[in-house]
C-alpha cells in the first residue's frame, strides 16, 4: 500500500517552476531513492511532504488519507515523520538532552525516554560521550546525533536528504546500517535522497529519478542495473 502518494504536483517560486510530479508513491516499508543532480528539485520535494511548505497545485496524501487542514490533524501527522538533513543542526546543549528533546515534546515518561536514549546512544558508539556538549562533536559524531535524535522516535516515515553525504567511510557504512535496520526491524517507510547511485543501489527498493524539476521516472532498484 501506498505510504505517501503525490498527485499532480507543481511547485513554483516566482513563476520559476522547479517541480512537476504527475504521479509518485512511496510504498508501505519501503526505502525509496529520490536521486537526480544538483538543482533537480528532490529537497523541494522532501520539504513538502514533510509539509515544511506548501505545494503550488496539487496533492499529497498520508496513509491513502488528504493532508489534514486542521493544527491538530498536522500536529499527528508530522510526529510520525521525521527528517534528517546533510548538516546536523544540533541544540547547544549534551548529546543526551539532544538526543532526548522528541521524546520529552511527547511527553514519554522519564524512564522511558532514558531507556531509550540511552540505547540508542549505545548503538551507535556514543554512550560515553553522552553529557559532552553537542558543540563539541566532530561533524562524524554529529551526524550519528542527528540520526540518533530521528530514529529514537521510531518514525513510521523518514526522511533523510543526503545525510552522508559529508562523511568519512566508516561513517557512512554505520548510518547506512541504522537505515536498514530501522526499516528491516520497525517497517519504516523511508525517502532516501542521494546523488550516489552506488548507494541507492545499497539501500533503495525502489528509485525515482528527477531532472529538472520532472519526474523522469520511477524503478524497482535492481532493474536498473540488470536492464538496459
Ligand atoms: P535539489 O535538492 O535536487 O538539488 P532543490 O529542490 O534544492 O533541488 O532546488 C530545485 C530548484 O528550486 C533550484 O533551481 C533552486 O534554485 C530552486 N529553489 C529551491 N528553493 C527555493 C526558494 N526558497 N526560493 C526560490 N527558489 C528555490
Ligand atoms: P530534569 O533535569 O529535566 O528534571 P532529569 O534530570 O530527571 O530531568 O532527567 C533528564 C536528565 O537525565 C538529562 O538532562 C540527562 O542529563 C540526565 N541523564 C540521566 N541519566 C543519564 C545518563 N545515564 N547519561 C546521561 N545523562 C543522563
Amino acid at each position: 500500500t501506498s505510504i505517501i502518494t503525490v498527485k499532480n504536483l507543481t511547485k513554483r517560486y516566482n513563476k520559476k517552476e522547479v517541480l512537476c510530479i504527475s504521479e509518485l508513491n512511496a510504498l508501505h516499508g519501503r526505502i525509496l531513492g529520490l536521486i537526480g543532480p544538483s538543482g533537480a528539485g528532490k529537497s523541494t520535494l522532501l520539504r513538502i511532504l514533510n509539509m515544511l511548505e506548501e505545494p503550488t497545485t496539487g496533492e499529497v496524501s498520508y496513509l491513502q488519507q488528504p493532508a489534514p487542514v486542521s493544527q491538530t490533524g498536522k500536529l499527528q501527522l508530522r510526529r510520525k515523520m521525521t527528517m534528517v538533513f546533510q548538516k546536523a543542526a544540533l541544540l547547544d546543549t549534551s548529546v543526551y538532552n539532544n538526543v532526548a528533546f522528541g521524546l520529552q515534546a511527547r511527553k514519554v515518561p522519564k524512564q522511558e525516554i532514558r531507556e531509550r536514549v540511552l540505547a540508542m546512544l549505545d548503538d551507535i558508539g556514543m554512550l560515553a560521550l553522552s553529557q559532552q556538549r553537542a558543540k563539541t562533536l566532530s561533524g562524524g559524531e554529529a551526524q550519528r546525533i542527528a540520526f540518533a535524535r530521528a530514529l529514537v522516535l521510531q518514525p513510521e516515515i523518514l526522511f533523510l536528504d543526503e545525510p552522508t553525504a559529508n562523511l568519512d567511510p566508516p561513517n557512512v557504512e554505520l548510518l547506512e546500517g541504522m537505515i536498514a535496520r530501522l526499516n528491516q526491524d520497525h517497517g519504516t517507510t523511508i525517502l532516501f535522497v542521494t546523488h550516489n547511485l552506488f548507494q541507492a543501489r545499497r539501500l533503495c527498493h525502489d528509485t525515482a529519478f528527477f531532472y529538472q524539476g520532472k519526474l523522469i521516472e520511477t524503478r524497482e532498484t535492481e532493474q536498473l542495473f540488470t536492464s538496459s
